[in-house]
């Protein structure tokens, strides 16, 4: 018989094994060793070259010596996937702390036509849309690609963050029968003849899980039918989502979200140095996140920045713009929790301010002047729940199985949302986006 033996000798791991013992200088003086990567850039000097790698996450710079290589430099090229064989030489004038001398060269694969665009620029110049289209070969310039390794360990980081503090991870569907935020942004699916929509958030199955595990979280697409044009809109998204029960209030869920971000910020530090380097990013070190209500922020930012403000129920773009500039200038944090939002402006699931129903129990964070979050307390009794929906003109009879958990009972409970691409956008500072998202959908584009 035959078999795949898991203690097999083969490695898949090899060039990040060898980087790091270089970074160690481990590897003794004349060591032999191959590597495989990508020719991202040939510098061709007076009487050598160096060609540049590109591995899963490095450049690695290998020197082309005439006299000590066995090819012609001219049969290879930028774009050919190649494994290199050489000898590392100890040189501290080099950045890695060796020279990497090639020996000889075996072809992989070479490409069939040049990429149309310059790919091994550090930062890559092309438009977005450019960039958009491109996306299977602009994603290999390295500075593009860095946002997508950070934006994999965001998501890593909050996974350790629930595993450490036992939340439970669900897949709830994202074919439903009603939406759960309300207004006319869902996706529309002909089910069978019966009408079905995309899922507009993970909601109210989130909600019915906490009568189950007390604690979840919900890592999964979002779709939003918006046909607003913004920077920060798409129309699928990555939805961060978390619920969890016996909360005695909605500052139980901001503390969450601040230790949840601060493992998060701490995780990405370690382990994507080399692309916050890349990308000139450092990230916010914190103990405390600055909290406002509502109404104090407009009245804050109106004064200081003697603004009139059309939307009384909801902060505008701008506003949040300049709730962010106020709170980095007076007290030095990108983050800001804004908190007791109107209630005219949030779902029927959102629990009112006892002291106040004009207001919620309910909060946005924003991260360097934009939401990246929305969260709150929800309604757990059932005689409450169903008065604001009456109130709200909602049919109950569409949500019967979502009222099964305040008629048969549930704990005081509240989460969150956080749209991993706005949270990575925001993060790195880019100005739009889609350069957060691998493949964006929005109005004019569902491809590739
Ligand atoms: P916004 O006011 O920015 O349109 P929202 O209030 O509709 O957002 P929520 O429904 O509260 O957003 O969603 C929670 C989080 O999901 C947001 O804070 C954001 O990070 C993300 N998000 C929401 N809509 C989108 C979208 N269209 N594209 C990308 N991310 C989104």
């Amino acid at each position: 018989m035959e078999y795949i033996d898991i203690h097999s000798e083969r490695n898949f791991n090899e060039f990040e094994e060898l980087y790091a013992k270089l970074e160690k200088r481990e590897i003794p003086d004349g060591t032999t060793v191959t590597v495989t990567g990508c020719i991202h850039r040939i510098r061709e000097m007076s009487d050598f070259a160096f060609v540049i790698l590109r591995t899963a996450r490095r450049l690695f710079q290998c020197v082309y010596e005439p006299s000590k290589t066995d090819f012609e430099l001219a049969a290879i090229k930028e774009g050919d996937y190649v494994r290199l064989n050489g000898v590392l030489i100890v040189e501290e004038r080099s950045k890695i702390g060796y020279d990497f001398s090639i020996r000889s060269c075996e072809i992989i694969t070479s490409p069939r036509f040049e990429i149309p665009f310059v790919l091994n620029k550090a930062k890559l110049d092309l438009g977005l849309d450019m960039k958009l289209d491109y996306r299977p070969l602009s994603l290999r310039n390295p500075s593009e690609r860095a946002v997508f390794k950070i934006s994999a360990a965001i998501q890593a980081g909050f996974r350790k963050f629930f595993a450490e503090n036992d939340f439970t991870e669900i897949v709830p569907p994202k074919i439903v029968s009603a939406g759960a935020e309300g207004g006319a942004d869902m996706f529309s699916v002909d089910y069978f003849g019966q009408n079905a929509f995309l899922n507009q958030s993970p909601q109210t199955y989130k909600q019915m899980m906490v009568g189950v595990f007390e604690k979840v979280f919900v890592m999964g697409p979002v779709f939003r039918a918006e046909k607003s044009h913004t920077n920060r809109h798409i129309t699928e998204f990555q939805g961060i989502d978390i619920e969890m029960g016996y909360i005695n209030s909605f500052e139980d869920i901001m503390l969450t979200e601040a230790r949840a971000l601060r493992c998060v910020f701490d995780y990405v530090t370690e382990n994507c140095a080399p692309e916050l380097a890349l990308l000139n990013v450092k990230l916010p070190t914190f103990d405390t996140i600055p909290r406002v209500r509502f109404s104090e922020a407009k009245e804050m930012v109106a004064k200081q920045y003697k603004r009139e403000f059309r939307s009384e129920f909801d902060l505008e773009p701008e506003e949040e713009k300049l709730i962010g500039d106020l709170f980095k200038k007076k007290y030095g944090s990108e983050l800001v929790f804004v908190t007791h939002y109107p209630t005219k402006k949030r779902p029927f699931y959102t629990m009112d301010d006892p002291e106040d129903p004009n207001y919620t129990c309910s909060f946005d964070l924003l991260l360097n002047g934009s939401e990246i979050t929305t969260g709150g307390q929800r309604i757990h009794d059932y005689d409450m729940q169903i008065a604001k929906m009456n109130r709200l003109g909602m049919d109950t009879s569409l949500f019967e199985s979502y009222l099964m958990i305040h008629k048969y009972g549930i704990p005081p409970h509240g989460g969150l949302g956080i749209g991993l691409e706005r949270f990575t956008m925001k993060l790195l500072k880019l100005d739009n986006i889609r350069l957060a998202t691998l493949f964006p959908r929005d109005v004019e584009r569902l491809i590739p």
